[in-house]
Formats: structure tokens, C-alpha cells, sequence
């Protein structure tokens, strides 16, 4: 488990960039990398700036993806991921949190994660459709932050990663399930 430190993640950007030249002339591709990677380790210090104002920890360790623990307000994105994936990923964990706090006024999301923990209810029709609201409206409020965060990073770019975690939540959706 590590801390955001952008210096360390710009090192290692930086060195990513040096060993694609040292295996040859430097590439477009690998340059390109290194560019957008600045601008994501510039966005990923004012999203985990604003997740320490709200009192969310951002920890960066081995898994997939990301994930938000309500219970200790930690958010845990892979460490391994791309600059910009990650960022992608916390915008969203984000959208959870935030999904998670307003919850006391808004019950759409009462049968989703929420319920999980219930006997049963786990493999209901209603609670997956729950799940992937949820999933939707994290990922809404996640660009939303960003908007808000006057952050660089594209709508494009924001939706690559959007389209390809949507795509594997509505394929579990589609498993067989109670209804
Ligand atoms: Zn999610």
C-alpha cells in the first residue's frame, strides 16, 4: 500500500520513457505516454487533494481497478495502472463515495451495495439492477467531480475506461440470476 506522491510517479513515468529510448530511437507512442501521464499525475494531485478535504483516504495497492470501502472511507486503485487509468478509476470511487454520503436522502440505492450484505439478496434481478444504477451514477457524478475540478483530462479519455468497467458489470448483470 503506498500514498499518492507524484514525484515518485513522475520518476517512474520518466523511466518508462528513458528504457523505450534505450531500446532504440524514442517513439511517438512512448513520448505521447509520458506526456499524458503528466497530465494525469497533475489531475490525480487535485482529486486525491479533494478526497483529503472530504476525509477519504487514497491508497494505491495490488488489485484491479479501484475500489471504495464505505466503512473507512478509503478508496484502494490499482498501483499498477496507467497514470490516467488511475485517475479514471478514483474519479469513480469518488462518484461512489459520493453516491454513498447523500444515501440518508436519496434511497434509489438501497437495494444495491447496501443490501449485499443481506442473505439472498446478492443474486436477485432487483439488487443487480440496483448495482449497475449505482455503477451509472458513479461514473456520472465521477465526471461531474472532474468538471468541477477544472481537470484536464478529455471526455474521451474518460469514457474509454467508463465503456470497458460498464462493459464487465453488465456482463455479470446478465449471469443467471433469481428474480
Ligand atoms: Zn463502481
Amino acid at each position: 500500500m503506498q500514498h499518492f506522491d507524484p514525484a515518485a510517479w513522475r520518476a517512474r513515468s520518466w523511466s518508462r520513457l528513458r528504457r523505450a529510448a534505450g531500446k532504440g530511437r524514442p517513439s511517438h507512442r512512448a513520448e505521447a505516454a509520458w506526456a499524458a501521464d503528466q497530465y494525469a499525475i497533475a489531475d490525480l494531485e487535485s482529486v486525491v487533494e479533494w478526497c483529503r478535504g472530504r476525509g477519504v483516504e487514497v491508497v494505491f495497492g495490488k488489485r484491479a481497478a479501484g475500489v471504495y470501502d464505505e466503512a473507512t472511507r478509503r478508496v484502494t486503485i490499482s498501483a499498477h495502472a496507467p497514470a490516467r487509468k488511475q485517475l479514471v478509476y478514483l474519479l469513480h470511487e469518488c462518484g461512489h463515495h459520493l453516491v454513498s454520503s447523500s444515501n440518508g436522502d436519496d434511497d434509489r440505492f438501497k437495494m444495491g451495495y447496501s443490501a449485499a450484505m443481506a442473505e439472498g439478496v446478492e443474486r436477485t434481478f432487483v439488487h443487480k439492477l440496483a448495482v449497475l444504477e449505482e455503477e451509472f451514477e458513479a461514473w456520472h457524478r465521477g465526471w461531474r467531480l472532474a468538471r468541477r475540478l477544472e481537470l484536464s483530462l478529455g471526455r474521451e479519455d474518460f469514457d474509454r475506461v467508463r465503456l470497458e468497467c460498464l462493459k464487465s458489470y453488465v456482463q455479470w448483470s446478465n449471469r443467471r440470476s433469481r428474480d
